[in-house]
């Protein structure tokens, strides 16, 4: 099976502070992959470099046999195939919710009106908020509002999502619905990147946990090894502190 995602030899700099140091990750295809890690050690510029939201200073990103980091690529056609979900939602707050999840299909996808709003009622049905579709962002929770984001990413069929910290700005009582909608996605055979603080998700639906510390990738592995023995002491230690 050929990988999915590979990132070769990535670096990022900003300004003089080199954020990623040589990262080199392959993703294969269906692959749950949890990215875990200090606060500062690159975890969000990485995902970030990986749809070329920021741009690497240097290093190859290859993603579905397209290699965004060729200066001819055309970002916004590789860039359908993969979505992006953020710790802070980022749902449009004058729109509805329903909008939210068509304007990209619309825009992007030229797909007319009834097409997209089907669509997106689909995706807000499986994420369980399809009853909020006339609603604006703002009367919903903040676990509803991750999950209409999800629902947004979804609705323009990508075969890459990406998640930075989905649920670390959710009250705590709100963290499992939207973490049950990402193990469903999961078991549907998504392929998936995932900066997570939350081990158990981690450890019972990565498929491949690495940790990252100071730019560079220290150790990846299985969950139950790099979470339950790691090797090395930056994530021992790192391990030690969150559990
Ligand atoms: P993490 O997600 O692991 O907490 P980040 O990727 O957000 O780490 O940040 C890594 C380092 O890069 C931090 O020192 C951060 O301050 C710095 N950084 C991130 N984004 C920018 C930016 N746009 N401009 C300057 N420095 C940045
Ligand atoms: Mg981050």
């Amino acid at each position: 099976m050929p990988d999915q995602v590979a990132l070769q030899n990535l670096h990022k700099y900003f300004g003089k502070l080199e954020v990623l140091r040589g990262i080199e990750l392959t993703v294969e295809s269906g692959e749950v992959v949890c990215v875990i890690g200090p606060s500062g050690s690159g975890k969000s510029t990485l995902l970030r470099c990986i749809n070329l939201l920021e741009q690497p200073t240097d290093g190859r990103v290859v993603v579905d046999d397209f290699d965004l980091t060729d200066p001819d690529a055309n970002l916004d056609v590789a860039r359908r195939s993969i979505g992006m979900v953020f710790q802070q939602f980022n749902l449009f707050p004058h729109m509805t919710v329903l909008e939210n999840v068509t304007i990209a299909q619309r825009k992007v996808l030229k797909r007319p009106r009834e097409e997209a709003d089907r669509i997106a009622l689909a995706q807000l049905t499986k994420v369980g908020v399809a009853e909020k579709a006339a609603q604006y962002p703002s009367k919903l929770s903040g676990g509803q509002q991750q999950r209409v984001a999800i629902a947004r990413a979804l609705a323009m069929e990508p075969d890459l999502m990406l998640f930075d910290e989905p649920t670390s700005a959710l009250d705590p009582e709100l963290v499992g619905e939207v973490l049950r909608v990402m193990r469903r996605l999961a078991d549907e055979g998504m392929t998936m990147i995932v900066v997570t603080h939350e081990m158990a998700f981690a450890k019972e639906v990565a498929d491949r946990v690495v940790f990252m510390d100071d730019g560079v990738i220290v150790e990846q592995g299985p969950p139950g090894e790099v979470l339950e023995n790691p090797q090395s002491d930056r994530a021992r230690s790192f391990l030690q502190r969150i559990l």
